[in-house]
């Protein structure tokens, strides 16, 4: 258990009015949580401070080697007021993964529970109540060591801020055009594809760039080896709905992150009696399933925007629409369903959602 000590701003901010349209990631609540790592000592000096900004040496290894690690998970406001958190132990295992596979020293899960709820609870006035809105939360470690020798860094700092977002779809859930990338690819096998590491972001930027300026909202990555079997669209799962079937890339191939609404669709649909596929998918396999009017839905899944339907997908200069390029029947029950008990509107018959109860150390309520 760590021992938080909280030091409060002596300046708050005013929080976005409730008429203010809120966007993503662009504004920050008044505190945030650090803990430092020192080899030979561990984790240490669990604080929440004053929202501010860090200082670092010019030559902290994060800047030169990209040693860094985040997570992204939401705080939703219920109707009688209560903060939940979505399945948060998923993110604390994802990050001890992480952290593994790139020498940075593993946070507890507890410990990382610990500092998301107490600093979420202490900031609980800032989750927005307006409709699909929510309260970011951006965990992340980075190396501090200030030397330029590449070995794993002998210090880190874990921070995580808090953002007041809007609803990723202001005018409703609407259907994107997917850019099907077959030259770059974005993660191989044995790399570091499965993680959420800035690396991930920086190389699959020029997708984007390369979709939006064709046109398409986001780019949908093939595999690296035979760039024919499909991995992600931007930074979201892939679901298909195919003759009646959902079927998902399997994550297998060490490329695709597991995340955590992935997770939550599948289980659902399995509830809901609909057979899913958990395989590899070939772009070939896709379009002679287009050919015979068995795609019946795509869309893309992640905490951001919960479920993102796909309305049309372009793949060496052809354009394929799915269905009317209207959203399908299982994304809007998926949609609804998931954000109905991430709301706490709906049952929550797995146990997914968490009170947010801040403690101090010893578990004192505050
Ligand atoms: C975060 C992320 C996802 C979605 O994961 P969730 O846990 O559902 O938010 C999918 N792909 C990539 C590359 C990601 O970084």
């Amino acid at each position: 258990m760590l021992d938080i000590s909280i030091t409060r701003t002596g300046n708050p901010s005013a929080k976005p009015g409730a008429d203010k349209a809120l966007r993503f990631g662009r504004i920050f609540t008044d505190h945030m949580f650090l803990l430092d790592y020192t080899q030979g000592e561990g984790w240490h000096g669990a604080r929440i401070v004053p929202f501010g900004n860090l200082s670092l040496s010019p030559a902290a290894m994060v800047f030169h080697y990209a040693q860094e690690m985040f997570e992204g998970l939401k705080a939703y406001r219920a109707p009688d007021g209560r903060t939940l958190l979505f399945r948060p132990d998923m993110n604390a295992r994802r990050m001890g993964t992480t952290c593994a596979r790139l020498c940075i020293p593993e946070v507890p899960q507890e410990d990382f529970l610990q500092a998301v709820n107490t600093l979420v609870h202490l900031e609980k006035d800032w989750v927005p109540s307006q409709e699909g809105s929510s309260l970011y939360i951006r965990p992340y470690i980075i190396a501090t060591e200030g030397v330029l020798g590449v070995a794993p860094s002998k210090t880190y700092l874990f921070v995580i801020i808090l953002s007041p977002s809007g609803s990723y779809y202001e005018g409703g859930l609407t259907p994107v055009g997917i850019w099907i990338e077959d030259d770059y690819v974005r993660a191989a096998p044995g790399g570091m594809g499965y993680l959420k590491a800035g690396g991930n972001y920086a190389c699959s930027l020029v997708g984007q760039v390369k979709a939006h300026g064709a046109g398409y909202a986001q780019a949908l990555w093939l595999d690296a080896v035979h760039r024919r079997f499909i991995e992600e669209v931007g930074a979201m799962n892939i679901f298909f709905k195919i003759a009646g079937r959902v079927v998902t890339p399997d994550l297998s191939c060490g490329s695709i992150l597991a995340g955590v609404t992935r997770d939550s669709v599948l289980t659902l649909c399995r509830d809901w009696g609909i057979q899913t596929e958990e395989r590899p998918i070939a772009i070939d396999e896709l379009l002679e399933c287009w050919g015979r009017g068995e795609v019946e839905e795509v869309f893309g899944t992640g905490t951001a925007a919960v479920i993102s339907p796909v309305g049309r997908l372009c793949y060496k200069d052809t354009v394929h629409t799915v269905g009317d390029g209207g959203i399908g029947p299982l994304s809007r029950r998926l949609y609804d369903e998931l954000t109905g008990i991430q709301y706490g509107r709906l049952a929550d018959r797995h146990g997914w959602t968490r009170e947010v109860q801040g403690t101090v150390n010893l578990g004192v309520p505050i």
